[in-house]
This record gives structure tokens, C-alpha cells and sequence, in this order.
């Protein structure tokens, strides 16, 4: 078969690798038909089984096994960074997912001759700060837009931008762009950060334990107004700056484009995994740590995965309390995706739509009963 161009994507069984090993492959799919190769440490899920892609098993923090293992793809055109590594400090995420992209573009940059083009995903934190200087250091004042100044302070996406501005300066005609989603909702029980997968496993949870569906998090973060970045629509941003010249050599906000309250999307987890008893706490300010509640619940979530005949996960894996823990305190920060309209991308999604949506593909891929 002849294809047009050739993805290598990093991080294919992650939460937007997912996502763009599904789409990439499919007959009408902008600058196609593509070959897709994607690129993860662990064996290929079988949650991943029908996607059309060639799957190499590879550390890319190792170099020589990056160099062995990627070096021979020599037909890639483009190459879609959505991976990372998650380290106690910030200094360690520098040094660690620096060289884990430095690995990748110093193998792939003199072996793929037709090279075109390379999106790194990075996020919100780049106007935040790094999760270390949170509390900290000032962040941007929201909506954030591309044109504000780095933060001053060590962040590993500066790192990232660094030395993807220096590679691609050694191939001519070689394009970058940055892509920076805020909350991700989408479907990878092999995510670092998936909320909306730790979401269905603690409503599993409380359902299976009869406990109410309590919100964990505080009530400004209940009332308030929020924004998300669907898996699939952060892919289709990828793809568009891949293969359309007016996004070449920018940063791009990626986000659905309208507001939700947790409030309401909380009334929908509830009636999705049909539980009655679901809400905040009333009494002042006080929050639970999911974190802190499920510290025991390993156990139970392997009860729960043998009754249900669910696809054999470890809670570890399908669950980021700390990351719900963390997001679900005070006010949202809201990005504008004018910049990626103003260059011809108008995709958007409908948050409660996708919100459901994914909840759907995790009980369809039964990860959760
Ligand atoms: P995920 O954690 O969902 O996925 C990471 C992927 O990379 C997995 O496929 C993982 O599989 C693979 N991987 C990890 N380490 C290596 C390695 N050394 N060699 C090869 N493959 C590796 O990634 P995200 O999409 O969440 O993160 C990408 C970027 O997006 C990060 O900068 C993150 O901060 C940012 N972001 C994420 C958000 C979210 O909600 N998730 C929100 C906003 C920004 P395996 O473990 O098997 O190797």
C-alpha cells in the first residue's frame, strides 16, 4: 500500500496516543493515508488490539535502545510526542524527559530522511507552573493565551520547547508545534493522569461498597466554571498543525472550547454507574483525599475486576487519586483557543458529551463494570 505519510507517535497507549492511534489510521483522516508506528515500554495492550498501527516495545529514557529500535523507521514524516515521565522534583522531570525527547530526535532527525514535522504535547502547566512550584510562584492570570511570557521558574516544558527548537533548527524545512491541552479526558487505563478513568473506578468503588458518591473536592471547585481537552480532539489538533502550513512553528492552547460546572457533570457520573447517593459535603469547607480513602482499596478493586470479569488491571494502574486530589481545589484556570482559530482550526467538543462519551469506551473496553 502506498501511504502519504508516516506517524510515529510516543507514548501510544497514553491518554492522547490512544486516541491518535485510532484516528491517524482511519481512510479520510487529514494527510492520509497514514502508516502509523507507536511507541510504548510495556507489551501492547489488548485494549489497543484493533487499532492499525505497528506497536515497538521501547524505553526511549535509554539511548541505545532508542537508537536500535528507532533508528530503522527511516520512512517517518512526522513525529507526535505525547509521552512523559513523572519525578519527585522538578529538576529530575527536566533531566529526565529532556533526555527521553533528546533520545528520540537525535535518532530520528539523521535516519528519516523525509521528516517534516514533529508536535510535542505539553499543557496547562506551562502558565501554572510545574506541579513542585505550585503554591509557590505566581501563575499567569487566565484565560491564558500563547502569548504570555515563561513563567520564571523550572518547568520540564521548557526544557521540552528548548531542545525542540534547537533540533529541528538542524534539518531545513523541518516544522515543530506545541500543543498545550488543559484537564485531558479520554480513555488509557496506561496513563499517569486520567480523571475521568479515576472517576469511573471510584464511583465502581462506591458502588460496589454501597458508599455515597462523594465529590473530593472543595466547593469552589464544585460551583465554579471549568474547561477540558477531549483525547480526540487534542489528536485532531495534532494532525491539523501536522499537515496544514498556517500552524507550522507555533504553540497552540488546546481545549474544548465551552464551560462546564462539576456539579453537574457529577449528576452525570452518578446516573451513569446508578448511584442515588451522590454529592458534596455539606458541613463548611472540609474535603476528602481520595488519595487518603483509597489507600486500602486494592483488595476490593480486584474483587471487583473477578466478579465483573473486567480486563485484569491493578487499581494502581487505572487510578490517579493524586491528580483528582489535586485539581479539585479552588478555582479553575480557563485557556482561549482564539490563537487556534485564528489559524484555521474551529474542531470543539461538547465536555458533558465527551465526559459520557469516554465513561461509554471504558465500560465498552471493560476496564469498569
Ligand atoms: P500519558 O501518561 O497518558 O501516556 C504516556 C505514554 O508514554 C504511555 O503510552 C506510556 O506507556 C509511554 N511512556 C512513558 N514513558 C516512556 C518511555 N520511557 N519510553 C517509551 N514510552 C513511554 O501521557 P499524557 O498524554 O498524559 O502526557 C503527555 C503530556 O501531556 C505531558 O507533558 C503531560 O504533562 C501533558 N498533559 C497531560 C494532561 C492529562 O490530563 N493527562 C493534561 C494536560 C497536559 P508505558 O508506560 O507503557 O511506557
Amino acid at each position: 500500500r502506498k501511504y502519504q505519510s508516516v506517524a510515529l507517535i510516543i507514548g501510544v497507549t497514553g491518554i492522547v496516543g490512544n486516541s491518535l492511534a485510532e484516528i491517524l489510521p482511519f481512510a479520510d483522516t487529514p494527510g492520509g493515508p497514514w502508516k502509523v508506528y507507536g511507541v510504548a515500554r510495556r507489551p501492547r495492550p489488548i485494549w489497543q488490539a484493533d487499532h492499525l498501527i505497528e506497536y515497538i516495545q521501547c524505553d526511549v529514557f535509554n539511548e541505545q535502545e532508542t537508537l536500535e529500535k528507532l533508528s530503522v523507521l527511516t520512512d517517518v514524516t512526522h513525529i507526535f510526542y505525547v509521552t512523559w515521565a513523572s519525578k519527585p522534583t522538578e529538576a529530575e522531570n527536566c533531566f529526565v524527559n529532556g533526555s527521553m525527547l533528546r533520545n528520540v530526535l537525535n535518532t530520528m532527525i539523521p535516519n528519516a530522511a523525509n521528516l517534516q514535522h514533529i508536535c510535542l504535547q505539553t499543557g496547562r502547566k506551562h502558565y501554572l507552573g510545574s506541579f513542585e512550584s505550585m503554591g509557590k510562584i505566581q501563575p499567569h492570570e487566565s484565560p491564558f493565551h500563547e502569548d504570555l511570557p515563561r513563567l520564571n521558574a523550572i518547568n520540564f516544558y521548557h526544557t521540552l520547547e528548548d531542545l525542540l527548537f534547537d533540533q529541528v533548527g538542524k534539518k531545513e524545512g523541518l516544522t515543530w508545534s506545541v500543543h498545550r491541552p488543559g484537564l485531558i479526558f479520554g480513555f488509557s487505563p496506561s496513563s499517569l493522569m486520567n480523571v475521568v478513568g479515576t472517576l469511573c473506578v471510584y464511583a465502581t468503588i462506591c458502588k460496589h461498597q454501597g458508599l455515597p458518591l462523594i465529590f473530593p473536592g472543595d466547593r469552589v471547585a464544585w460551583d465554579g466554571y471549568w474547561d477540558a481537552s477531549d483525547a480526540d480532539l487534542v489528536a485532531e489538533h495534532q494532525i491539523w498543525a501536522a499537515v496544514d502550513p498556517n500552524a507550522k512553528n507555533e504553540a497552540f492552547n488546546c481545549s474544548n472550547g465551552d464551560v462546564f460546572k462539576w456539579k453537574h457533570l457529577w449528576n452525570s457520573l452518578a446516573e451513569q454507574f446508578e448511584i442515588e447517593n451522590y454529592g458534596i459535603e455539606e458541613e463548611g469547607d472540609k474535603r476528602l483525599s481520595l488519595v487518603e480513602m483509597m489507600k486500602d482499596m486494592g483488595p476490593v478493586w480486584d474483587e471487583i475486576v473477578r466478579e465483573k470479569e473486567l480486563v485484569p488491571t491493578r487499581l494502581e494502574e487505572v487510578a490517579a487519586w493524586w491528580i483528582v486530589d489535586l485539581c479539585f481545589q479552588g478555582a479553575s484556570f480557563l485557556d482561549t483557543m482564539n490563537k487556534s482559530k485564528e489559524h484555521g482550526f474551529v474542531g470543539f467538543r461538547n465536555t458533558k458529551n465527551s465526559f459520557i462519551y469516554w465513561i461509554d469506551k471504558m465500560k465498552a473496553h471493560k476496564i469498569v463494570p
